[in-house]
């Protein structure tokens, strides 16, 4: 597996050529990580909370940890301290317990919000109602430790691209919508993270601010 290789020819293919790519290493061993990192990449995704934990020390300290994958709230605390940036908030409880490990720790954590775009059932995220809903709560404003830059959302597993153009197209559209609304201060939507090693191109078409990829990097996970 030649990593340099693979993130050239992806960089190479990119629609949106400052778009931020997130590597995502997840399963893969240290050797490979420090492969992508020395081919310049400085942003990492993982989804599993032991396995973030246990590659964080190992690595240079300039890495960037990005947490994709549907975290639980009692694990949070676990990666509070360094954690860049948490993209799969898919609820207000979770999105509290991150609030409140912050506080703890004296700090203000990076969150992007995930949103339910894929026609699949067992993908995690809100819909516009419970979005609608956290944002009118009083508990929602009084939050101090999160800071919401964005949102992140995946499209649906199949091989129609028209589908997947469609719901990034969406989810798009919902974030230059919120961007309009008076939100609190803590609130700056910026960033959109979307895309993977199959979708990112139409991703980047539609706006993305983020992709995460994998396997096109690092090679399919086994
Ligand atoms: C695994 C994963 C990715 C990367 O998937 P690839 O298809 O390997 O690029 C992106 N986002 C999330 C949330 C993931 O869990």
């Amino acid at each position: 597996m030649d990593i340099k290789a693979n993130l050239d020819a992806v960089k190479k293919t990119f629609v949106n050529p400052s778009c931020l790519l997130v590597a995502v290493s997840k399963t893969k061993p240290l050797p490979d990580l420090m492969a992508a990192y020395e081919a310049g990449i400085r942003d990492f995704g993982e989804n599993k909370v032991q396995e973030i934990m246990a590659k964080q020390p190992e690595m240079p300290s300039d890495v960037r940890w990005h947490m994709i994958g549907h975290l639980q709230s009692n694990k949070v605390k676990y990666i509070a301290p360094f954690v860049y940036l948490i993209h799969g908030v898919d609820s207000f409880k979770l999105l509290k317990e991150i609030n409140k490990q912050g506080k703890k720790i004296n700090r203000i954590i990076p969150v992007l919000l995930q949103i339910h775009i894929a026609e699949e059932e067992s993908k995690f995220g809100f819909d516009r109602a419970e979005l609608e809903e956290m944002f009118a709560s009083d508990e929602f404003k009084q939050l101090t430790h999160v800071q919401i830059k964005g949102l992140m959302g995946m499209a649906t597993f199949t091989e129609d691209q028209s589908q997947i153009r469609k719901e990034f197209h969406g989810l798009k559209q919902l974030f230059d919508e919120l961007k309009q609304k008076a939100l609190p201060d803590f609130v700056q939507l910026e960033e959109l993270s979307m895309g993977m090693s199959g979708d990112y191109r139409i991703a980047q078409e539609e706006g993305s601010t983020m992709v995460r990829i994998g396997s096109a990097i690092f090679g399919s996970r086994g």
